[in-house]
């Protein structure tokens, strides 16, 4: 079997969600890249849905797309962001999609007429995938989506189970992430629920060789024993995992607490010490920054962090860059189409501006009211898909000479679709995985922002979006000063618009926030941010 050589460490979780899995599982990876070994990380999703594409960003969060055009689960976000893998469809899968091909197989006939049951069928299909992912790595990191007790989640902790039973136990691991509460009225740690959850876990075969405790206090005292006791695991594999002031301290922390040793001896391997230096460096110039500035968003989903993780995470990047610290101001642009004259005291002291990416007609005019603020007011600007999109629609009604001017996403009478459906989009009638996915070439141009960002001419940028510049203007905009300064050149479609005279002014139809790294600052946003610091010298 392929698996042979892949040693595999199955993270599950317990107790209550959000307990940070996804970034526990990534801050390990990390450690054990740093020790050199040649690591892959994969989720698994218990929801029926085939991807998150199609859900409602309040319920899911980001929705994060790799090169191959998958839209997939935001910790594949943080496990580019801490290993240095770029993912691929391989690397998230959901119970959407092993229904769905364990259904076609069986239309099919591939079963040859027998039964077909979640126990073998359905777990075998999640295994093969775990193998495929796995292929020509050291370890395969495989976090299970969920929380152990989950009616959903069986047939994937079934399999993984099984899996490790396969591969044998020298090279498996079970590292079960749980909660570690602090009850103020008794001053007291509690372990009862870590104790409930690895007897949940126990229950279907599961035993977890590592404890991760998320605590907001550290485990002191007899709490680390207390643990081990109950829970079967040897006191040094009860780690803590305090909440941290950075995600990107979590390597550090958790190497602090030794559970990169004692996940290399589990699989009995033997690994250099890790090389930390790169990831100290981030978390010092994170918590001393010596500059800061004041990026505005101007957006729909204020109240959800969630749904610009990336974007968040890039624009701290830039900050890394320039070695200042990056405050995020969310607006909701809603505010500016009651109120237009709030612009000046909401957003006239931020020292950039972005419009991030979105859907639907909501608040469509306050960024627009943003983007013309930004542009007359000589604040640098960012337009990221649905940014850019308004940049062009603004600068067409205001400056082009186009009245009405619109994208026909938002109103499909304007007398100037200057964003319009593409070519490819118009006879599509399903909603799942039918936008424009994934990594697309783009050419820019020689003395244009993006290429003193890039310093280079061909770039690879992730998209996802439906609609795009339309060429019937393309003339007039950059006549009137509105330059086409990146263009995907297969089809000639515009991907980067910027305006030469203004001191910082990009818009772009992907999404750079993808692709942005601590380790590896995404360029866009490192000049963006330097922008913003000169605009704040200069003002
Ligand atoms: N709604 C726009 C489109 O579909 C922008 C999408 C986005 O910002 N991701 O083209």
């Amino acid at each position: 079997m392929a698996y042979k050589h892949t040693k595999f460490i199955f993270v599950t979780g317990g107790v209550v969600s959000s307990l940070g899995k996804g970034l526990t599982a990534a801050a390990l990876g990390a450690l054990l890249e740093a020790r050199g070994l040649n690591v892959t990380i994969l989720k698994m999703d218990p929801y029926i849905n085939v991807d998150p594409g199609t859900m409602n960003p309040f319920q899911h969060g980001e929705v994060f797309v790799t090169d191959d055009g998958a839209e997939t689960d935001l910790d594949l976000g943080h496990y580019e962001r801490f290993l240095s893998l770029t993912t691929s469809r391989k690397n998230n899968f959901t119970s959407g999609q092993i229904y769905d091909a364990v259904i076609k197989k069986e239309r099919r006939g591939d079963y040859l007429g027998g039964t077909v049951q979640v126990i073998p069928h359905v777990t075998n299909e999640i295994k093969e995938r775990i193998v495929a992912a796995s292929e020509g790595r050291d370890i395969c990191i495989v976090e299970v989506g969920g929380t152990v007790g989950d009616i959903e989640s069986l047939p994937f902790m079934e399999a993984v189970r099984q899996l490790s039973f396969d591969v044998g136990d020298e090279n498996a691991v079970f590292m079960h992430l749980t909660y570690v509460p602090y009850i103020a009225a008794a001053g007291e740690l509690k372990t009862k629920p870590t104790q409930h959850s690895v007897k949940a876990l126990l229950e279907i075969g599961i035993k977890p060789d590592i404890i991760v405790c998320r605590c907001e206090r550290p485990l002191v005292g007899d709490i680390k024993k207390k643990i081990s006791l109950f829970c079967n695991v040897k006191p040094n594999c009860v780690i803590t995992a305090e909440d941290q002031k950075t995600i990107y301290s979590l390597p550090l922390a958790l190497h602090a607490e030794e559970l990169d040793q004692r996940v290399v001896d589990a699989l009995g391997m033997w690994t250099r010490m890790p090389d930390l230096s790169a990831w100290e460096r981030v978390v010092s110039l994170t918590l001393h920054p010596t500059d800061q500035v004041h990026i505005a968003i101007v957006g729909k989903y204020v109240d959800l962090v969630e749904s610009y993780k990336s974007l968040n995470e890039a624009l701290t990047h830039g900050g890394l860059a320039n070695e200042c610290k990056v405050v995020l101001d969310y607006v909701d642009s809603e505010r500016f189409e009651e109120d237009p004259a709030s612009l000046r005291e909401v957003i006239g002291h931020a020292h950039g501006i972005l419009v991030p990416g979105g859907f639907g007609a909501r608040g469509i005019e306050g960024k627009i009211a943003a983007v013309r603020y930004a542009r007359e007011q000589g604040i640098p600007f960012f337009g990221i898909c649905l940014g850019m999109q308004c940049a062009t629609i603004e600068y067409g009604r205001n400056v082009a000479g186009l009245p009405g001017a619109n994208s026909t996403e938002f109103d499909p009478a304007t007398p100037h679709p200057v964003i319009h459906l593409m070519e490819a989009q118009k006879d599509v009638a399903d909603k799942g995985a039918t936008m424009r996915l994934g990594a697309y070439p783009c050419n820019v141009k020689p003395d244009s922002r993006v290429f003193d960002a890039y310093g280079k001419r061909l770039v690879s940028e992730r998209h996802r979006h439906r609609f795009e510049f339309n060429n019937t203007y393309r003339e007039r905009l950059d006549e009137a000063g509105l330059v086409a300064t990146g263009v995907y050149t297969d089809l000639d479609l515009v991907e980067c618009v910027e305006i030469p005279s203004h001191p910082w002014f990009v818009g772009v139809q992907f999404h750079p926030e993808y692709k942005s790294r601590p380790l590896r600052p995404h360029p866009l946003f490192a000049e963006f941010v330097k922008a913003a610091i000169a605009h704040r010298q200069g003002g």
